[in-house]
């Protein structure tokens, strides 16, 4: 099966069937850094190609993005992509690469029904996927993964978090997912989007694939707080890593010479070592559900 390009925008492989209903778009390297599946999406796509992998109906779209970033090596050319995803940006007439290339992404989602964006994380972790707090998506997940399921709530931090590919698809009323498949450099992070990828195809019918484990569950966790520095001079107290469990009263940070402890039990998730900024996120605080 050939593919072509999507409106001729480069990096993007269509392979479609005659037979229209959903399309499906898989896109990742929205950042640099997270390069955990490099060999497999060429996989996929020859795999497809030479008919070894059979596109049964529908649409699907692979995508792959910040290429001027892949260029220099770094994490973003000029803009985290994954904010861009407002009329602000889409709307302008900027002729900066990561907000044409936001654009390009736009009209893609805008043709997709289901979203599945794949990133990877730089601290030590376990798989995890982000969906929305809705029956259809949490549901969709059980069939596709095993690992941790987040529910994200944007009330919560809206300004700082939205923006991104899967709040763009949840704006359209669409199904999205953005799965962290892994530490960057851990092998097993393209064996996970891999088969992760490969069941949301067959859950829709693209493709004839079965990775499922009858044993498999979900464990769902949600979001509840997010914590921002409130100074130019932030340092964890100790060294934390995902899904690390801390308890209420344990000293977690100095917010320049501020000694905070933690109000309740909670989850640290994505703790940032990296920014320093002033009003920029830290972490977030999570509890289990099941
Ligand atoms: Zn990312």
């Amino acid at each position: 099966m050939k593919y072509t390009k999507f409106n001729n925008y480069s990096n993007t492989f269509v392979f479609d069937t005659w037979i229209k209903w959903e399309s499906i778009t898989i896109f990742w390297w929205i950042h640099w850094n997270e390069i955990a599946w490099i060999k497999t999406i060429n996989m996929i796509i020859e795999n497809l190609s030479n008919q070894k992998l059979k596109l049964l109906k529908w649409k699907l779209i692979l995508a792959y993005w910040n290429e001027e970033a892949i260029k220099i090596w770094k994490r973003d050319y000029n803009y985290n992509l994954n904010r861009l995803f407002k009329d602000e940006y889409l709307k302008s007439n900027s002729d900066e690469y990561e907000i044409i290339r936001a654009k390009q992404l736009s009209e893609i989602m805008n043709k997709s029904d289901v979203l599945l964006d794949i990133h990877s994380v730089s601290s030590d972790s376990v798989p995890f996927i982000f969906c929305e707090n809705i029956e259809k998506e949490i549901k969709i997940v059980s069939n596709i993964y095993n690992w941790k399921t987040i529910i994200w709530w944007w009330d919560i931090a809206w300004d700082l978090l939205s923006w991104g590919t899967d709040w763009y698809m949840h704006k359209l009323w669409k199904i999205a997912y953005t799965l962290e498949c892994w530490n960057h450099n851990s092998e097993n992070a393209s064996d996970i989007w891999f088969k992760a990828s490969l069941n949301l195809l067959n859950y829709f019918w693209l493709i004839l694939y079965n990775n499922l484990d009858i044993n498999w569950k979900n464990e769902l966790i949600e979001m509840y707080k997010i914590q921002t520095t409130k100074s130019w001079n932030f340092e964890f107290e100790k060294w934390m890593s995902n899904f690390k469990i801390i308890n209420k009263w344990d000293l977690i940070w100095i917010d320049w010479d501020i000694k905070v402890y933690a109000e309740d039990d909670f989850i640290i998730l994505l703790p940032n070592y990296e920014k320093t900024k002033i009003w920029e996120e830290i972490f977030y605080y999570w509890k289990k559900l099941i």
